[in-house]
């Protein structure tokens, strides 16, 4: 999920070279405080644990470089704020014995997944397992929907009153402003101008992230360390449109306005179709799903395939129109990916959707158009992703998991009390 911090300390001239040059802006500059630099080295010691667990401090020392007594002290912390259990006392063939550290499985949160269609809830352990789902039609109006999920949400806490609950990760099938946290772009759900986040954390009493259903994909790709080392890839979620995900120098990437990365609607071509947004011939009227039933469609005459299930499977079987579809989508996918290399050059780039379900069919056409259009050097590596209710769940979980232990935890209240009264005692 984050950089190997040995890495970083030690090669600190190979990351500049690979990393970008730092640039200070002087007019919101904030000094690193000892508390940034203690809080930094938590949440990686906290990765650290996530990903080998059960391990011991004589371990995190060596895996992070940390000091041990830095160690002692994080782990004190982590163990006190509930992140952490100590488990087991291993006895090694010299030295003392090592009490094994592992996270702490009673802490869990509420991940919800909005469709246009339906909602899912489940409950979710800070190792990405679930401990329950289900599943609720999604009412038209906003505020009908919210309070459903509510009653939902609250029965699963019910289910699981020994667990402590850290929060609520939403994904929505649309963009979020990342300062009024309401929805921008949804179009399929039509909340838009809606504060989910607000809405539901008056109700539910917990801390709420939200964040688009792409995005929630790319985390939980991270969540589950797929990405280890990669700093710089693009997710793009291929369905009735074409959504997608950045993470620039290991950062998930928004933008000002939260919609950086609308790759679908840049134009492709001025005679093209005419799209949602208004504009002519973008590329999501191409690499879509939605594309590729139109060419079905045209090419066969054959109006009863509905929907693009149904074509995939075709395109399984064989049937050549379906074939011819596909490839023409994922020659349109691959042409268009240009525009994500030249204006982000990733290293890899990943592919959610139906579409994967034919990957063997897609992969060599993205693959050579990607090739093909590239300015200079050798292509990014191109893979699928997670796809489905699961990943974006996990990514959900892993948002409030994430944005929670780093930037939002001096606001939680019980843990706040709790670490004041350490400090004071
Ligand atoms: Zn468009």
């Amino acid at each position: 999920m984050k950089t190997s911090p040995g890495k970083r300390e030690t090669n600190a001239s190979v990351s500049m070279q690979q990393y970008g040059i730092r640039r200070i802006d002087l007019s919101s500059a904030q000094l690193a405080s000892s508390e940034m630099a203690r809080d930094i080295n938590r949440d990686i010691v906290l990765e650290f644990i996530r990903f080998r667990q059960p391990v011991s401090r004589v371990d995190l020392s060596r895996l992070s470089g940390l000091q041990p007594s830095t160690i002692s002290a994080i782990v004190e912390d982590l163990i006190d704020e509930g992140w952490i259990k100590e488990g087991a006392i291993v006895r090694g063939g010299r030295g003392r014995p090592s009490t094994m550290l592992s996270v702490n499985e009673d802490l869990v949160t509420l991940a919800l997944d909005i469709r246009p269609n339906q909602a899912i809830v489940a409950v979710v352990d800070l190792s990405g397992r679930f401990l329950s789902h289900e599943t609720i039609p999604t009412a038209t109006a906003p505020d009908a929907a919210v309070a459903k999920l509510v009653r939902k949400m609250n029965v699963l806490r019910s289910q699981h009153k020994e667990k402590t609950f850290e929060g609520i990760g939403v994904s929505v099938p649309g963009r979020v402003d990342p300062i009024t946290h309401r929805l921008l772009m949804a179009p399929n759900l039509k909340w838009d101008g809606f504060d989910i986040k607000s809405a539901l954390e008056k109700e539910m009493d917990l801390q709420v992230e939200i964040d688009n259903d792409a995005n929630a994909c790319l985390l939980s790709e991270l969540w589950f360390g797929r990405l280890e080392g990669v700093r710089n890839a693009v997710l793009i979620a291929v369905s009735e449109g074409l959504g997608t995900a950045i993470l620039a120098g290991g950062q998930l990437h928004s933008g000002f306005n939260g919609l950086a990365g609308e790759f679908g609607h840049i134009p492709i071509d001025p005679r093209g179709p005419l799209c949602g947004c208004g504009q002519r011939g973008c590329w999501e009227m191409f690499a879509s799903s939605r594309a590729a039933l139109k060419t079905y469609r045209k090419i066969s005459g054959n109006l009863q395939v509905k929907d693009v299930q149904s074509l995939l499977k075709l395109a399984q079987d064989k049937d050549p129109a379906a074939l011819k579809a596909i490839k023409a989508q994922a020659t349109a996918l691959g042409r268009g990916l240009r525009l994500v290399t030249a204006a982000l050059s990733p290293e890899r780039i990943l592919i959610t959707g139906e579409i994967t379900s034919c990957w063997d069919t897609v992969s060599p056409i993205v693959q050579a158009e990607l090739q093909a259009g590239m300015l200079a050097g050798s292509a990014p590596q191109l893979t699928t992703a997670g796809d489905g209710y699961l990943a974006r769940l996990s990514g959900s979980a892993a948002l409030l998991m994430q944005r929670h232990s780093r930037y939002h935890r001096s606001t939680h209240v019980s843990r706040t009390t709790k670490r004041e009264r350490r400090s004071k005692a």
